[in-house]
C-alpha cells in the first residue's frame, strides 16, 4: 500500500501512472538534491508531496490573446505557427523565438540561450505560455521574454482533466521534471494514497486549539485547490490548507530549537582555557595590524566564553571583509597554548586552501603544527596526516566541513571554528555532540541574521557583531547596466586592467541545465579572451574543475598572472584578492540578495576604489528589480539581509540555501510571522516544565528521527 513513508525510489512498484523504475530513481534523486540531502534512499512520498506548487492558475477560463494588456502576467493557450533561432551579438547570444495564435490574435515569445526549446516548440505544437506580456510597437503584437512553457502532448490534447479546464497547480522544476509531469504525478500519488495512511503529525490538542486543517486534507488541497477555492488566497499562501502546512513547518522548527536549548543545558562542561600575559604576547606577535574596536570587543567575548566552563556556542557576524578571520585565529591561539587542538572549517575547498595559506603565513613565527586537509583522494599522505591528528601531533587543522562529517579523529579537540556557516546548512554542532565531543564552537557568518529573527531562530546562540570595517576601505560603487551598455562596460574593464587591477566576471547557475551553465561560462570565457580582451590574460574557474586545477587558477589570479577571472559562483564566499577592483555579475537579476552582496564583497578589499556592475535583462520581475535597486543603494550587509527577508519567499531564489536562514520550504519568515509566533507559543505551552512527559518525549523522538523535522538548519 502506498503511504507517506513509501521510499520514492520504489514508487514504480505502486502502479503510479508514468512512473517506471528509472523515473522513480530520478525523482528520488531530484528530491534529495532539492533538500540538499545526501541519501536518495531516504527520500519518501512525503518528501515529494512537500514540493508544493509555486503558484496556482485558473484554467477553467484561460486568458485570450485579445484580452492581454501591457505588463500583464498571464497564461495563454496557443498553437505555435512559426519558430526559429538566430544569433546576435557577434554570435555570443542565441535567440529562439516563436509566433503563436489562439484564434483571437497573435503573440511572439522569445528566449535567450535556450536552444533546447527548439525541440518541443515546433510549428503546430499546443503550448501554454506564462510570463510578463509587453506590447511590441514595431511588430504590433504582444510579446514575452523567457516565458514559462507547458507543451501539451499531442496524444493528450484536450483529454486530460488534470491540466486544463480547472484550477491547476504550477510547479517549479524539480530536477529534470517539469510542471506538467509533476502535476500528473502529484495527482496520481494523491489519488493512490489511502486517507488513513496520511498520519497526522501534529498533536491533536494543537490541531483543535488552532483549528488547523487535518494533514491529509491540507496536503491534497495545497496541491489541488477545490474548484470553488479563491485562487488569490492560494497565491498569497493564505488558504487554510497552506496555513496548516506552514504552521506545521514552524512547529517542528520551534520544537527542534527548544530541544537544542534543552540539550545544551544538559551538555557536559566544555574545556576551560586560561589566558595569561604570555599568551597575550604571542597574540600580539602574530597580528599584522591593530584590531578594530569591534574586533576587540568580539575577541573579548570569545575569550570570556573560552575561559568559562560552559561550552562556547557563539555566532560571530560581520559583513564581508570586516575581518573575522584574525579574530578566530586568535581564539585558536588560546586553545593551542592551552594544549588543545583547534579545527578551522570552510565551506569550499578554495576557501579552505585560502585560509590555510593565510594562517600558515600568520603563524610563521610560532612553533604550531598546522595542517590543511582538503578533500583529495585517500592517499597515503592523507592517512598519515589523519594518524598525526589522532596522535596529537597537529595543533591546528584546516579543511572543509568534511572534517567533521567523516568523523576525523582528534587527540584533544578544544575549539571548532566554522567559517561562513550559511553554506553548510547542516548542524555541525549536533554532529560533534553525537560523536561525544563538546569543544567550544565559534561559527562565523557574513550573512547577518536580521535582529528581528535572531531571537526566534538562534535563541540559544550567543552573538557577537563586527560592524566596523578595517580602516581605509572605500565602499564599492555599484551600478546596474543593461545589454546595450556592454561595450562600455568592457571598455571600463580594459581601463582598469591596464591600470594593473584585476576583474571578476561571474555567471549564474542556469536553472535549466548545469551543463548549459558550464557551457555559457566556458564559451563566454573563450570568446572574451579571443575577441574582447586579447591583450589580457583571462582564465576560467568553475565547479567541475578538479580541486588542484581550481587552486592553481586561484593562485595565478592571486599572483596577478591573470587579469580577468571568468567564473561560475564557486568564488562566491570569502575569496580574498585585494588587487581585484571590478566585479561584473552577469544575469544579476537571477541572484538572491545575499549572494549578490557576497559576490560584491570579493572586491574593495584593498584601498583602491572598487566597482560592482550588475548586468541585467531589462525584462525581469519586479522583485528582481527591487533586489538590484537595494544593491545599488546599500553596502550594509545588515540592511540588505533585512530587506532580503522581506522580499523573498522560501525556496524560490538561487542562493536561498546560502542565506544563513533555515531551509523553510513553505513558510516565509516575514509573511508568516503570525504563524511563527503561534507555533513558538504552542511549543512553549507543550514543553514548558514537561520535558520528561511522554508527549514531549514522543515529539522529541520525531524531531530526532526525521531529517525534515530536524530541519537542516542553524549552526
Ligand atoms: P571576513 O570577515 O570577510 O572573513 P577577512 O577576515 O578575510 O574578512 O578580512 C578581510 C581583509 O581585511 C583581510 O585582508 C584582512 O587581512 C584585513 N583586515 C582584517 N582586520 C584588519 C584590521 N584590523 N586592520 C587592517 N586590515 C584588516
Ligand atoms: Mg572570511
Amino acid at each position: 500500500m502506498l503511504s507517506l513513508k513509501t521510499p520514492l525510489n520504489q514508487l514504480h512498484l505502486h502502479g503510479v501512472k508514468g512512473v517506471g523504475f528509472s523515473v522513480a530513481r530520478k525523482l528520488a534523486a531530484a528530491v534529495a538534491d532539492e533538500q540538499a540531502e545526501a541519501s536518495i534512499e531516504r527520500m519518501t512520498v512525503e518528501d515529494l508531496l512537500y514540493h508544493l506548487p509555486a503558484r496556482y492558475e485558473d484554467r477553467s477560463r484561460m486568458v485570450r490573446i485579445r484580452e492581454l494588456a501591457e505588463g500583464m502576467a498571464a497564461s495563454i493557450l496557443a498553437t505555435v505557427r512559426v519558430s526559429g533561432g538566430y544569433f546576435v551579438k557577434r554570435g555570443r547570444l542565441r535567440i529562439f523565438e516563436i509566433s503563436a495564435t489562439d484564434g483571437t490574435g497573435q503573440v511572439r515569445a522569445y528566449w535567450w540561450n535556450q536552444p533546447w526549446r527548439e525541440k518541443t516548440l515546433k510549428p503546430g505544437a499546443e503550448v501554454i505560455l506564462y510570463g510578463l506580456w509587453k506590447w511590441n510597437r514595431g511588430k504590433r503584437c504582444f510579446e514575452v521574454q523567457g516565458a514559462e512553457t507547458e507543451v501539451i502532448p499531442e496524444a493528450e490534447a484536450g483529454a486530460e482533466p488534470i491540466h486544463t479546464g480547472r484550477h491547476v497547480p504550477v510547479y517549479h522544476k524539480l530536477g529534470v521534471f517539469r510542471t506538467r509531469w509533476l502535476r500528473s504525478v502529484m495527482h496520481h500519488v494523491l489519488e493512490s494514497l489511502p486517507p488513513i495512511s496520511v498520519v497526522e503529525n501534529l498533536p491533536p490538542a494543537t490541531i483543535r486549539r488552532h483549528q488547523l486543517a487535518p494533514r491529509g486534507v491540507a496536503l491534497r488541497r495545497a496541491h489541488f485547490p477545490a474548484e470553488d477555492a479563491d485562487l488569490d488566497e492560494y497565491n498569497a499562501r493564505r488558504a487554510p490548507s497552506q496555513r496548516r502546512l506552514i504552521f506545521e513547518e514552524f512547529f517542528w522548527l520551534q520544537m527542534a530549537l527548544a530541544l537544542r536549548r534543552q540539550d545544551r543545558q544538559a551538555a557536559p562542561k566544555g574545556p576551560r582555557f586560561e589566558v595569561d600575559d604570555r599568551i597575550r604576547g604571542i597574540a600580539r606577535t602574530i597580528m599584522p595590524f591593530t584590531l578594530t574596536g569591534d574586533q576587540r570587543t568580539a575577541l573579548r567575548a570569545i575569550v570570556s566564553d573560552m575561559t568559562s566552563d560552559h561550552p562556547m556556542h557563539r555566532l560571530l557576524q560581520g559583513d564581508v571583509g570586516s575581518g573575522k578571520t584574525i579574530v578566530a585565529l586568535l581564539a585558536a591561539v588560546v586553545a593551542i597554548e592551552n594544549g588543545y587542538q583547534a579545527a578551522l572549517m570552510a565551506p569550499t575547498e578554495i576557501l579552505a586552501e585560502q585560509h590555510a595559506r593565510n594562517v600558515i603565513r600568520l603563524l610563521q613565527k610560532t612553533p604550531y603544527r598546522v595542517m590543511s586537509l582538503v578533500g583529495g583522494p585517500r592517499t597515503r599522505a592523507r592517512a598519515q596526516a589523519l594518524a598525526a591528528m589522532a596522535a596529537g601531533e597537529i595543533d591546528l587543522i584546516i579543511g572543509t566541513h568534511a572534517l567533521i562529517q567523516e568523523g576525523v579523529e582528534f587527540h584533544k579537540l578544544g575549539l571548532v571554528i566554522i567559517d561562513e556557516q550559511h553554506r553548510f546548512g547542516v548542524l555541525q554542532r549536533a554532529q560533534l555532540m553525537q560523536q561525544g565531543r563538546y569543544p567550544d564552537v565559534l561559527v562565523m557568518t557574513a550573512t547577518p541574521i536580521p535582529r528581528s529573527l535572531a531571537m526566534t531562530l538562534y535563541g540559544d546562540l550567543d552573538v557577537s557583531v563586527i560592524r566596523e570595517m578595517p580602516p581605509g576601505r572605500i565602499p564599492v560603487q555599484t551600478a546596474v547596466r543593461f545589454e546595450e551598455a556592454r561595450e562600455k562596460v568592457y571598455r571600463f574593464v580594459r581601463e582598469e586592467a591596464r591600470a594593473g587591477r584585476q576583474i571578476y566576471i561571474v555567471y549564474p547557475l542556469v536553472e535549466d541545465s548545469e551543463k548549459l551553465d558550464l557551457r555559457n561560462a566556458t564559451e563566454a570565457a573563450e570568446s572574451l579572451q579571443r575577441h574582447t580582451f586579447p591583450e589580457f590574460k583571462l582564465d576560467l574557474l568553475h565547479g567541475r574543475k578538479k580541486p588542484a586545477e581550481k587552486e592553481a587558477v586561484m593562485q595565478r589570479f592571486l599572483a596577478g598572472e591573470i587579469q580577468i577571472l571568468v567564473s561560475t559562483t564557486v568564488i562566491e564566499v570569502g575569496v580574498d584578492v585585494s588587487n581585484a577592483s571590478v566585479m561584473i555579475i552577469e544575469h544579476a537579476e537571477r541572484f538572491g540578495l545575499a549572494q549578490l552582496h557576497q559576490l560584491r564583497g570579493r572586491v574593495g578589499r584593498g584601498s583602491a576604489r572598487a566597482y560592482c556592475i550588475l548586468m541585467s535583462e531589462r525584462n525581469r520581475t519586479e522583485e528582481a528589480a527591487a533586489r538590484l535597486d537595494i544593491m545599488v543603494r546599500s553596502n550594509d550587509g545588515f540592511e540588505i539581509s533585512e530587506r532580503d527577508l522581506e522580499l523573498r519567499g522560501p525556496g524560490e531564489l538561487l542562493g536561498t540555501r546560502q542565506s544563513g536562514i533555515p531551509v523553510l520550504r513553505l513558510a516565509h519568515l516575514v509573511r508568516d510571522q503570525d504563524l511563527l509566533q503561534l507555533a513558538r507559543e504552542e511549543v512553549e505551552r507543550i514543553c514548558h516544565g514537561r520535558w520528561k512527559s511522554p508527549e514531549v518525549n514522543r515529539l522529541a523522538a520525531m524531531v530526532r528521527s526525521h531529517s525534515r523535522y530536524g530541519l537542516a538548519m542553524v549552526g
